[in-house]
């Protein structure tokens, strides 16, 4: 089969920055010399670029609405072996565009214009992966096991991305030793008192680093039996068909008929803040554990801000959160964040909500911090020294930082890859999942997109189609939630039957002493079925599975309701609230719902 070539705007006078006003030809289209394929128009003429082969089209790389200017790229072509080479876009109207683009049939075949010469491919892949995070990996590895030729192209020397190394694993051992000795110290209470921790840092840090070990050391592995070519480097996109490595040992060049984009977020930094101030943090450094500081300032209250707050806390420090809103957790609904909220200020130095960091200054003896609040009449603490700062304002996609303009995948101005359903880009063969194609930013949405993507590129009928993402706080108590929220749905005007199943009522929560917890459910008030649920309470992480599992089943509150849970569980708070909304709970005297 011909190489693809890419056509390219030509040259169109001295117009820059020309907006796509018609795309003409979708992947799949067979065209001829000289078909038009898109109209560009500048404030001077309209004008087709022609196709300069005939061929097949293989992808669209730009949009309606797009602007371009010389040499941008905007299709993919598989050239017919014998189509004649030509041409140079023709102005409907107006001279001036018409100037340098009218037809010139007399011109030389070669080289095509509008079209890029491929260079030789150091390794030839039918997919490669960029990024191993979760979603990267898991892509990687579903598309080896479907028989394609994948190879995996990350940065670090280990797989398993920030998730693995400096995200979701190492924050949760050190959570579970948070868990331990905060339940340690409510012993007392049940009449069984330890002593004060003695904490040894280093020890600590160096188990949360076997966990990690391990299981990088896994992923190495799995990918070795499956075939799949890790390569350690930087890459970018060269063309819609090259992927350029930066490796240690120089530039590899990665030729591919398919490439899935899976290059993560990075952490937000403030400007104007001291970010090279070792005790300014960001959530990796946090997890490196040099110390346990003394008074530790965690600037938002969001996911990753209140699970660190939550270790060091344990640790030994007294934290205090600054939030931006004027709730933690925003996304989450108020009642399900209400006991964490209760239970931290009792623990924490200070919860500032609505309330913002204006600055920071290094000094010897600490960060010395300034705050203003974002209310009217709101007071805001005066200025307050703190040994360290951990920023978790959130986080932003890598778009920007991977050549894509070069292969013609639109990043828009927030640095996400738009994907369809299919994880598709703009450009048909390249696929992009994970935190690079958008919120929520959450592993578990990343590898099920990787699978997806890794299915489509082998030619299944595949697509995103998940109703309920969970999302958790791993916090103490943890918050989960999935499907709509009662926020949303309210926002949305959606009809709903709701229960909120209170954990005092539940054996097995006083018997660990957590009765602050909640349990609640929404019900379609049309169909009956699940809509969302929310859970606060330790282990609402492993609880809001079966939720989950019932929305995407289209279960009913009879269906949870009937199902026997084991007791005594906190699983069955999901049963008792789906028999508040179906009426027959007997654990709780609920008036008027009797069936
Ligand atoms: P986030 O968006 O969840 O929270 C950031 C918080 O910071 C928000 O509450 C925001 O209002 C606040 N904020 C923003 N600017 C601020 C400012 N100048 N001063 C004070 N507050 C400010 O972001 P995150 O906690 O950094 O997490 C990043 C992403 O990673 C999220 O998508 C999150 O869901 C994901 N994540 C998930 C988990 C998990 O599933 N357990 C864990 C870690 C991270």
């Amino acid at each position: 089969m011909a190489e693809p070539l890419t056509v390219t705007v030509p040259d169109i006078g001295d117009f820059g920055d020309v907006p796509v006003i018609e795309v003409l030809v979708a992947p799949g289209d067979r065209v001829d010399v000289e078909t038009p394929l898109v109209t560009l128009e500048s404030d001077k003429a309209t004008m087709d670029v022609p196709s300069p082969r005939a061929g097949t089209v293989e992808s669209v790389l730009i949009a309606v609405g797009d602007t371009v200017s010389e040499g941008a790229l905007l299709i993919t072509l598989t050239p017919d072996a014998a189509s004649m080479p030509q041409s140079a876009p023709k102005a409907d109207t107006g001279a001036a565009a018409a100037g340098s683009s009218e037809p010139d049939s007399k011109r030389a075949p070669a080289p095509l214009p509008g079209s890029l010469p491929e260079r030789s491919a150091d390794i030839e892949a039918d997919v490669v992966v960029l990024g191993a995070g979760p979603g990267g990996y898991t892509a990687a590895f579903r598309a080896a096991d479907l028989g394609l030729r994948t190879v995996l192209v990350e940065r670090y020397p280990t797989l398993g991305g920030v998730c693995l190394n400096v995200g979701c694993i190492p924050s949760k051992a050190l959570l579970h030793t948070a868990a331990v000795i905060d339940g340690a110290g409510a012993m007392a209470a049940h009449g069984v008192e330890f002593g004060p921790p003695s904490i040894n840092l280093a020890k600590l840090a160096g188990w949360k680093d076997k966990v990690v070990g391990r299981l990088t050391r896994g992923l190495a592995g799995l990918a070795k039996q499956r075939k799949v070519e890790v390569i350690q480097g930087a890459g970018t996109f060269s063309s819609p068909y090259r992927l350029s490595v930066e490796t240690p040992d120089g530039t590899t060049e990665i030729g591919f008929e398919r490439a899935i984009i899976a290059a993560g977020s990075q952490a937000v930094e403030i400007p104007g803040f001291p970010n090279h101030d070792p005790r300014l943090m960001d959530s990796t450094d946090a997890l490196v554990l040099d110390d346990v500081p003394e008074r530790l300032l965690v600037i938002g209250g969001g996911i990753i801000g209140l699970e660190m707050a939550t270790v060091y806390a344990a640790l030994g420090s007294r934290v205090s959160v600054v939030e931006l809103m004027d709730g933690l957790i925003p996304g989450c609904d108020r009642d399900l964040v209400k006991p964490l909220e209760q239970r931290i200020r009792t623990r924490y130095e200070s919860i500032l909500l609505s309330t913002r960091v204006t600055g920071i200054s290094p000094e010897d003896t600490g960060l010395r911090v300034s705050f203003e609040s974002t209310e009217e009449n709101g007071d805001a603490p005066a200025e307050e020294t703190f040994d360290r700062v951990l920023v978790a304002v959130g986080r932003r996609p890598n778009g920007d930082r991977i050549g894509a303009g070069n292969a013609g995948v639109h990043v828009d101005e927030h640095g996400f890859i738009p994907a369809d359903r299919q994880q598709r880009t703009n450009v048909d063969h390249i696929f992009a999942i994970g935190d690079i194609a958008g919120s929520p930013m959450l592993a578990h949405k990343a590898t099920h997109e990787g699978k997806v993507a890794a299915e489509v590129c082998a030619g299944h009928k595949a697509s995103f189609d998940a109703l309920a993402i969970p999302s958790v706080a791993y916090t103490d108590p943890e918050v989960a939630w999935t499907g709509l929220t009662e926020t949303a749905a309210r926002e949305q005007g959606v009809e709903f039957d709701k229960a909120a199943f209170p954990w005092a009522a539940s054996g097995r929560a006083l018997g660990i002493g957590r009765s602050e917890g909640l349990t609640k459910v929404l019900f379609d008030k049309e169909t009956g079925r699940l809509l969302g649920a929310g859970i606060v309470g330790p282990h609402a992480g492993d609880l809001i599975a079966e939720a989950t599992l019932a929305i995407e089943m289209g279960a009913d509150a009879r269906d949870i309701g009937l199902t026997i849970h084991p007791h005594p569980t906190l699983s069955e708070t999901i049963n008792f609230a789906a028999e508040m909304v179906d009426g027959t709970i007997t654990d709780l005297y609920v008036p008027r719902r009797g069936k």
